[in-house]
């Protein structure tokens, strides 16, 4: 199993899909035992997921506020690079 694969199938056991469908699970502990990338990204994966689950939570207005201020950050980084390019 190579590591695209593998990410593609434990994201979507993060969200909950069948992963049988998408690989074998044995493969996919087996893939995570040997590669220090794949624990990596699946650490950054979850704790994502549950920000997200948060951001999905009881308080529409706040996420939208959130994604509002990420977006206006992106932007404002944007503008910073084509300043210094
Ligand atoms: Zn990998």
């Amino acid at each position: 199993m190579i590591c695209a694969e593998y990410r593609t199938a434990v994201s979507a056991r993060l969200d909950g899909e069948r992963t049988d469908v998408v690989a074998d699970g044995a493969g996919l502990d087996e893939h995570e035992e040997r590669c220090a990338d794949c624990r990596d990204w699946l650490a950054v994966a979850r704790r994502l997921r549950a920000l997200t689950a948060g951001a999905q939570g009881p308080s529409p207005e706040w996420s939208a506020g959130l994604v509002d201020r990420l977006l206006g950050r992106l932007a404002a980084d944007e503008g910073d690079q084509a300043r210094t390019a």
